[in-house]
């Protein structure tokens, strides 16, 4: 039987690598929608090459020249809400959007009873109790795209009972900037971060690794997914369960260890096909062995503690997730804000986690209750983001 795909940010970088995996078992997989923001030549391109059912481009004012472009018969849906429509229109959506932007493609997903293979982690950790309740939908299910957490979802395969669950570790590859102290870097430039050394990603998620805030939020993540109990995947836990450890070689994808000591951790090439294709195939497997490592070389696994002190993001995320309610969306807000001036030249590195502070320390307590809560979150966080930048570039 041919599952059915659906691909939310198609043109970028998760998106291209699940058209990949797509294209290396067509008998299995068929692409029948494609979205994406504003890349409209390139979604051109891709429906010309996939044929699916659906395109759609958030970004309305391209939906003319999407049209003029797409093959005879495949329809057009543009503007804010046409996103989510591609999400409920397959048996699986995997979510590429980058940032906040991807909400209403995990809401929609899993509203309409469908699978999930989820890339955003903005949206869970804005948005956790909002996603915890749409999870809830009869058919709906949340496999983890993100490389640890799809690692952390087949290590807790490896005992029945849950209960058995006593740490997970998060492994980090440190990024560009590991090994290097606080005044070291004060001066980095735009270029050194990008420069990531094991994975090729979009340029947000790769400041976010080398400020470790993609770590501190992959913290909240895994506690959204696995510290509540939620389905199979659920366990009881707190973030305080969940340890960092920087592995340099990203092999080790992560690990969760049980009551009697034994630590069982995923093992493959840094490659994000396997993580996707596993959010595809789930409880299967694909066929394409993406991140096969050949062990008859010689292969280092190293690990070591974070610098905390150098990398300030990864317990302003640990403080956010704690306080709950909120404080999560307005840190991944005030963390897009920030990342987005640094891009821009705006602000230095170091003051990225300046920011992100300065917002947090007056945060109004707020639960997220609802989706409207989390949507007057992000929009105040941004705001305050925005004034905690200009007060950074004056200086
Ligand atoms: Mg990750």
């Amino acid at each position: 039987m041919v599952t059915t795909v659906s691909i939310a940010g198609s043109t970028g970088s998760i998106g291209t690598q699940t058209l990949e995996l797509v294209a290396a078992e067509p008998e299995r997989y068929e692409v029948v929608a494609l979205a994406a923001g504003r890349s409209v030549e390139q979604l051109i391109e891709q429906a010309n090459r996939v044929r699916p059912k659906v395109v759609a481009i958030a970004d309305d004012t391209l939906a003319r020249q999407l049209a003029a472009g797409v093959p005879i018969g495949t329809e057009v849906v543009a503007g804010a809400d046409a996103l989510a429509l591609v999400a409920t229109l397959a048996d699986v959506t995997i979510n590429g959007v980058v940032g906040f932007a991807g909400l209403p493609v995990t809401l929609a997903c899993l509203e309409a009873g469908k699978r999930l293979g989820l890339a955003n982690k903005e949206s869970l950790i804005a948005a956790g109790p909002v996603v915890q309740r749409a999870r809830r939908t009869p058919g709906a299910e949340l496999v983890p795209v993100d490389s640890e957490h799809a690692a952390i979802h087949m290590c807790l395969r490896a005992n029945d009972n849950r209960s058995r669950v006593s740490r997970i570790q998060l492994t980090a590859s440190g990024g560009p900037f590991r090994g290097r102290s606080a005044s070291d870097l004060e001066s980095v430039s735009i270029a050194d971060a990008l420069a990531h050394p094991t994975w090729a990603m979009g340029p947000k998620i790769t400041i976010d690794s080398s400020t470790l805030m993609n770590k501190g939020l992959e913290v909240i993540e895994a506690h959204e997914l696995y510290g509540v109990p939620a389905g199979d995947l659920g366990y009881s836990t707190t973030l305080d369960d969940i340890d960092v450890v920087v592995h340099p070689q990203s092999i080790v994808h992560s690990m969760v260890t049980y009551s009697d000591g034994a630590t069982i951790a995923q093992l493959s090439a840094p490659d994000m096909r396997l993580p996707i294709g596993y959010a595809l195939a789930y409880p299967d497997r694909i066929a394409t062995p993406f991140g096969a490592i050949d062990w008859s070389q010689t292969t280092r696994l190293d690990f070591e503690p974070p610098d905390r002190a150098a990398f300030p993001c990864l317990d302003l995320a640990f403080d956010a997730g704690r306080i709950g309610g909120t404080a999560p969306a307005w840190l991944s807000a005030a963390n897009e804000v920030a990342v987005e001036a640094f891009l821009a030249g705006r602000i230095r590195w170091i003051d990225i986690p300046r920011a992100i502070f300065d917002v947090l320390s007056v945060h109004d307590g707020k639960p997220a209750a609802d989706l409207a809560d989390v949507l007057e979150g992000d929009a105040t966080a941004r705001r305050l983001a925005l004034l905690a930048i200009a007060d950074l570039e004056s200086r």
